[in-house]
C-alpha cells in the first residue's frame, strides 16, 4: 500500500483547497524541462502569468510565486510597507484583522477600521474614518472574508481609496475565479490570490498582481525590503533578464496554467453566482440562519451550527460516514458555525447534491430535525 493511501479518494467541499480536476492533476505528472535552462519555460511562465492578469482585468504585471496564499499577503506587506507608514487595516472579519499584523510586523503604523462582521464593508463609516484619522499610504483588505463567507465590494472602496490617494492592497484569495474583478477598471493596486481555491489547482501557487501605480510605488522605495523571498522588487524585469530568484515549481505552474485555461471568467462568476443563491435558499427553508446578514459570497456559505449541535461530530461523522469534508469555524467563530465550499471545481449540481444528502444523514444522526430536506430543495431551486 502506498502511504499516503490514506490521503486518497475523499470530496473536498470545503472552501479551499477545493477539489481538482483530473486535467489539472494530469498536468501535475508531466515529465517537464529544467524551467532554470529552458527558455521555454520563461515564455510559459510569462504567459500564464498574463492570462491572470487579462482574466481580473490588471494593466501592470502578475507574478506567480512558489508557496501558498499567505505568501503574497506577507510579500505584499513586506514590499509596501515601509518603517513608520501609515496604514489603514480595513477589517470585517478574521483575515482582514489578520492583516495588521503582518503591516506591523513590517513596520506600519496601522490604524484598524472594523466594520460590522456580519456584513459587508460600511462605505459611509470607512470614509469617515479615513478623514479623521488619515491620511495614509496604504490599505489592505480583504475581497471574500472566507471564514464568515462575507464578500466585500471592493469596487466601492477601490474608489474610496483612490480619492484619498491610498494605495489598495486586496486579498482576493478565496474570490478571483468566482467573483467579479476589474482591478485597473476599479483603480484597485495589489491583488492576491491562490491556486487552491476557486481556481482548484493544487496547494503551491500564490499569485500576485500590480498595477503599475503598484509597480512605481515598488521600485521608487526608500528602504530595503527586509528578506529575499517575500521581496517583489527582486521580480521585476525577469523576463528581460532570464532570471527567477529561485528554482520555478513548473509542476505546479503547469497545473495552474491547466486550471486557468478551463475557465472562462464572466461564465465561471455566473456559475459561482448561481450555486451560492441555491445553497443559501436550501439552508434557509430547511430552518438553517445563515451568519452573513448582507454581501453574500459566491464562493463560500457560512451557515450557523443548530443548537445544541457541536462541529466535531458533525465533522467525525461526515468524513466517517461519506468521506466528505466541510469547513468549520476558527477564532470567534469557532464551534458556531460550518461552510461549505461552493468554489471552482466544487461547484456543480452533482457534487453539492451528494454533500447535502450526506449532510441530511448527519443531522438526522445528530438528533438536528430539518424543516425540508435538503437535496430536494436544492435540486429543485437548480433544475
Ligand atoms: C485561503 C485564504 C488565504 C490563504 O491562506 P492559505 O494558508 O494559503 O490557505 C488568505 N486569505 C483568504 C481570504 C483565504 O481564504
Amino acid at each position: 500500500m502506498n502511504p499516503y493511501q490514506e490521503l486518497l479518494g475523499k470530496k473536498v467541499m470545503s472552501p479551499g483547497p477545493t477539489q481538482v480536476h483530473d486535467r489539472v492533476r494530469a498536468a501535475l505528472a508531466g515529465d517537464y524541462t529544467n524551467p532554470d535552462l529552458d527558455p521555454a519555460f520563461l515564455d510559459f511562465y510569462r504567459d500564464t502569468a498574463e492570462k491572470l492578469n487579462t482574466m481580473i482585468g490588471n494593466k501592470g504585471v502578475t507574478y506567480l510565486l512558489c508557496g501558498e496564499g499567505i505568501l503574497g499577503l506577507e510579500a505584499a506587506c513586506a514590499s509596501f510597507i515601509e518603517p513608520g507608514d501609515k496604514v489603514l487595516t480595513i477589517s470585517n472579519g478574521i483575515f482582514g484583522k489578520g492583516f495588521d499584523g503582518f503591516s506591523t510586523l513590517y513596520g506600519g503604523q496601522t490604524s484598524l477600521f472594523e466594520s460590522d462582521l456580519r456584513k459587508g464593508i460600511d462605505l459611509e463609516s470607512l470614509e469617515t474614518f479615513i478623514r479623521e484619522k488619515g491620511p495614509f499610504k496604504v490599505a489592505t483588505l480583504v475581497h471574500c472574508e472566507t471564514p464568515s463567507g462575507i464578500t466585500n465590494d471592493v469596487e466601492q472602496i477601490g474608489k474610496i481609496l483612490n480619492a484619498h490617494g491610498i494605495l489598495s492592497i486586496v486579498d482576493s484569495v478565496s474570490a478571483l475565479g468566482g467573483e467579479e474583478m476589474a482591478m485597473a477598471k476599479w483603480g484597485l493596486d495589489v491583488v492576491l490570490c491562490a491556486s487552491q481555491k476557486a481556481f482548484s489547482s493544487p496547494v503551491g501557487i500564490s499569485t500576485v498582481s500590480l498595477s503599475e501605480k503598484a509597480l512605481a510605488v515598488l521600485r521608487n522605495r526608500k528602504s530595503t525590503i527586509p528578506g529575499f523571498y517575500a521581496n517583489l522588487q527582486i521580480w521585476d524585469g525577469y523576463y528581460e533578464k532570464q532570471w527567477f530568484p529561485y528554482t520555478q515549481p513548473i509542476h505546479l505552474i503547469a497545473a495552474f496554467r491547466e486550471a486557468l485555461d478551463g475557465i472562462q471568467i464572466e461564465e465561471s462568476v455566473l456559475k459561482h453566482n448561481y450555486f451560492a443563491q441555491a445553497i443559501r435558499e436550501t439552508f434557509l427553508a430547511a430552518g438553517f440562519e445563515l451568519y452573513p446578514q448582507d454581501s453574500f459570497a459566491n464562493t463560500v456559505t457560512t451557515i450557523c451550527l443548530p443548537q445544541g449541535l457541536d462541529f466535531k461530530p458533525l465533522q467525525d461523522r461526515l468524513l466517517e460516514n461519506h468521506q466528505t469534508m466541510v469547513g468549520g469555524g476558527f477564532d470567534m467563530l469557532a464551534n458556531r458555525i460550518f461552510r461549505i465550499g461552493h468554489m471552482g471545481e466544487n461547484a456543480n449540481r452533482e457534487d453539492l447534491t451528494t454533500l447535502l444528502v450526506a449532510l441530511e444523514e448527519c443531522f438526522s444522526a445528530l438528533g438536528v430535525t430539518l424543516k425540508s430536506s435538503l437535496a430536494k430543495t436544492f435540486v429543485a431551486v437548480i433544475d
